[in-house]
């Protein structure tokens, strides 16, 4: 009886409420400014595929407002860095991201994680009964995700990409010193472009593209060619943090 509950509740329709639920609710937030506390303020904790203004003001950046309210203390602007779930039902997937202060490093997120997977989905759910979970670090790294995920990519074919283009080494893409974010504003269709940003100062530098038929092979020979399969899957079997950069 058990099992048949948990799976229903595997299923994308229901997972609705559930990874509100499973987002701490932020409590007792303070202007940074001038210390008064923001009350009846609403942030965004969880959204969907469906919530596109929420979205659209995310994919903005710093230039948008999303989670951004104005202190009626001092009149200023509070950006706040909460953790935020993101669910597709139609792909039936959830991209999470954990602010720095939810978090202690990386093998601590990915456990958090596990946790509110078993949580929803039950201990001895079947993997086909589990959406995709994705875990992020970084805002930057959530908004990728959520690119990746509308534009039809897979993400893990995208990271391998990365990867093999960060092994190669060539023009100094060292994944010590850079990170690659997929370029969702590209106009080429034809090309999977990467910004190549800076780990030190967080900002743009340069960027670097492959031909779009190389993603399209490396998709298509996942299904076919057991060796490529069995090296995607070793290097981001179990993983949440599908990052190429956290291979090295
Ligand atoms: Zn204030």
């Amino acid at each position: 009886m058990a099992t048949a509950k948990k799976k229903a509740a595997a299923k994308p329709a229901r997972t609705s409420k559930a990874p509100a639920a499973a987002v701490k609710k932020p409590a007792g937030i303070a202007c940074p400014h001038c210390g008064k506390a923001l009350d009846g303020i609403r942030p965004v904790t969880a959204f969907c595929r469906q919530d596109k203004t929420v979205v659209a003001e995310l994919f903005k950046g710093h230039e948008g407002k999303f989670n951004v309210f104005e202190c009626a203390g001092c009149g200023k602007d509070v950006r706040l860095d909460l953790a935020l779930v993101y669910r597709d039902e139609e792909h039936a997937s959830l991209i999470y991201y954990l602010p720095p202060a939810d978090r202690t490093t990386i093998a601590a997120a990915e456990a958090a994680i596990g946790r509110i997977v078993e949580q929803l989905f039950g201990v001895d759910a079947k993997s086909e009964d589990v959406p995709d979970c994705r875990l992020t670090l970084s805002l930057q790294e959530f908004i990728e995700k959520i690119a990746l995920l509308e534009d039809g990519l897979d993400d893990r074919v995208v990271e391998f990409i990365k990867y093999h283009i960060f092994l190669r080494n060539e023009h100094d893409i060292d994944p010590q010193k850079v990170t690659l974010l997929y370029n969702f504003t590209s106009s080429d269709e034809e090309a999977l472009e990467f910004v190549i940003f800076n780990r030190k100062t967080g900002k743009a530098e340069n960027a670097t593209s492959v031909p779009m038929t190389l993603y399209h092979e490396v998709k298509d020979a996942l299904l076919t060619d057991k060796e490529l399969h069995e090296e995607v899957c070793t290097l981001f079997r179990g993983r949440y943090y599908v990052n190429a950069a956290a291979l090295f």
